[in-house]
C-alpha cells in the first residue's frame, strides 16, 4: 500500500481502490473489469469516475498545484475539508449530496458516490433545461445547511468547535478573498476581459461607492462566521438529472455569511440570464431567481418556527414574553442575508466576467461584439447592485429585466 502522497493516474486509481474492501465490493470484485475515466474540469483537482460490474464510485484528489497552472503551488488539505463538509451536510440535508464513502488523509483522496447520468447545472442551463426546480431545491438546501450549522439552530457548544475546525481552510479562503473579493476591483495581472468592455471595467474600478461596498464585503466574508457555507456554490457545483439535484465540490467550505452562498448561486443565474438564447428563456431564469430566494426565505423561517428552542440566538426560551419582537428580529436577520446576497452576487458576476476564472455560459456566442454586449449588461447590473442595494427580490429582478 502506498503510504506517501502520489498523484493518481488512470492506472493507479485502480491500485488505490483495490486496497479498500468496501470499495471493491461496491464496484464488483475483479479490478480488471473496472473502467476508469478522468473527468477533471475544475481549476484545482483530479476527478476520476470508476465503473465496475456491480456499481461505480467517484474519486477526487487534491493536486499540489492549481490544475490549470502548475506554477501556482497549493497545499493539499482542501479534500480533507471537502470530506468533512460532505459528512456534515449528509446529516443536515440528506439526499442532496453524493454519498460519502472514504477519505484517505495521506493521499488526500475523497471517494464518493458516482452521480451516474448527471450533468453540471451549468451545462444543463446552456442546453435550456429547467432552472426553476433546481433553484427551489438549492434555496431549501442553503436554508437547511445554514440553519443547522448556525446559532439560530444550534447551541454555542455545538457550533464553536466547528467554526474553529473550518477556520483552518485558509488556503481556499485566500483564493476567494483574492480572486472574488479583491483582484477584479483593481488593476491586477490575473484579470482579463474583452477589449470592448474597457470602459465599463474602468468605471467599476474607479468608483468610490463600489470600493466602499467591497471593503464591507471583504469584512463580511472574513469576520462574520454565521454558518457553515459551501463556499463555491456556482452552477458547476450543482449536478442535475431529470428532476434530481445534487450539490458537489465543498472544498471551499468555511464558516461565513449565509448571503455568500446565496449570492454565488444567484449570480450564476444572472450570468445564465445574460447569456440566454431567447427572451422566453430569460423570463424563465428570472423566475428561477425569485423562486430561489423565496424558497430559501420560506424554508429558513419555517425551520426557525419548528426548531424554536434549538439554538442560542433569537431563542424563544429567553425572549418568550416578546413574540412579536422576536419575529421582527428574525425578519431583520433574513433582510441582512438578502443585503449580503445581492452584493456578493455582484462581486461574483464581476469576477466571472473580468477576473481569473471565467464562465463558459457565453461561449456559444461566437461574435465578440454580441458576447461583449451581453457581458456588459451583466457588468452594468452588478455595478448598480454595489452602488445601490435593492430592497427586495422584485426590485432585483425588475432592474435586470428592465
Ligand atoms: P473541482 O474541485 O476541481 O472543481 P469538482 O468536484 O467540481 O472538482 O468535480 C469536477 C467534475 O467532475 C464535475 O464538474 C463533474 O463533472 C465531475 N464530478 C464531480 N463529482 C462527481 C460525482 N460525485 N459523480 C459524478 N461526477 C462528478
Ligand atoms: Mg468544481
Ligand atoms: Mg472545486
Ligand atoms: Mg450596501
Amino acid at each position: 500500500m502506498v503510504r506517501h502522497y502520489e498523484t493518481l493516474t488512470v492506472e493507479s486509481v485502480r491500485v488505490f481502490l483495490e486496497q479498500h474492501d468496501t470499495l471493491v465490493n461496491r464496484l464488483g470484485s475483479r479490478s480488471e473489469t473496472w473502467t476508469v475515466r478522468e473527468v477533471s474540469d475544475g481549476n484545482l483537482n483530479l476527478v476520476f469516475l470508476v465503473q465496475g460490474p456491480e456499481g461505480s464510485v467517484c474519486v477526487k484528489q487534491s493536486l499540489p498545484h492549481v490544475r490549470v497552472d502548475p506554477q501556482w503551488r497549493m497545499p493539499l488539505d482542501r479534500t480533507a475539508f471537502e470530506a468533512e463538509w460532505l459528512r456534515r451536510v449528509e446529516l443536515t440535508a440528506p439526499g442532496c449530496v453524493p454519498v460519502f464513502l472514504l477519505f484517505d488523509p495521506v493521499m488526500f483522496v475523497l471517494v464518493m458516490e458516482c452521480l451516474e447520468g448527471f450533468v453540471t447545472f451549468r451545462q444543463a442551463l446552456g442546453e435550456g433545461a429547467d432552472a426553476v426546480g433546481p433553484s427551489r431545491m438549492i434555496g431549501g438546501f442553503v436554508a437547511r445547511t445554514a440553519f443547522f450549522s448556525s446559532l439560530p439552530g444550534r447551541t454555542l457548544e455545538e457550533i464553536m468547535p466547528n467554526v474553529s475546525f473550518f477556520a483552518n481552510n485558509t488556503t481556499l479562503m485566500r483564493i476567494t478573498f483574492d480572486l472574488v473579493l479583491s483582484d477584479p476591483f483593481y488593476s491586477h495581472h490575473r484579470n482579463h476581459w474583452l477589449k470592448e468592455l474597457d470602459q465599463e471595467v474602468a468605471v467599476l474600478q474607479s468608483d468610490e461607492a463600489i470600493a466602499r461596498a467591497m471593503i464591507r464585503l471583504q469584512q463580511r466574508f472574513l469576520t462574520c462566521p454565521q454558518a457553515l457555507l459551501h463556499g463555491d456554490l456556482h452552477s458547476g457545483s450543482v449536478m442535475v438529472r431529470n428532476g434530481d439535484v445534487r450539490v458537489i465540490d465543498g472544498e471551499f467550505s468555511l464558516y461565513g455569511p449565509i448571503g455568500f452562498d446565496c449570492g454565488l448561486y444567484l449570480a450564476n443565474l444572472v450570468l445564465a440570464w445574460a447569456a440566454a438564447r431567447s427572451g422566453g428563456r430569460r423570463a424563465h431564469l428570472a423566475e428561477a431567481m425569485d423562486v430561489f430566494w423565496s424558497g430559501f426565505r420560506k424554508d429558513f423561517l419555517s425551520l426557525w418556527q419548528t426548531h424554536a428552542s434549538g439554538g442560542d440566538l433569537f431563542s424563544e426560551v429567553t425572549f418568550s414574553v416578546y413574540p412579536s419582537l422576536l419575529e421582527a428580529e428574525r425578519e431583520r436577520y433574513i433582510d441582512g442575508i438578502f443585503h449580503d446576497m445581492t452584493e456578493f452576487a455582484a462581486a461574483e458576476i464581476v469576477r466571472r466576467l473580468i477576473g481569473y476564472a471565467q464562465v463558459a455560459d457565453f461561449d456559444w456566442l461566437t461574435g465578440t461584439v454580441e458576447r461583449a454586449d451581453r457581458q456588459r449588461e451583466a457588468l452594468v447590473f452588478a455595478g448598480h447592485l454595489l452602488r445601490e442595494a435593492p430592497g427586495s427580490m422584485a426590485e432585483f429582478v425588475g432592474r435586470l429585466t428592465g
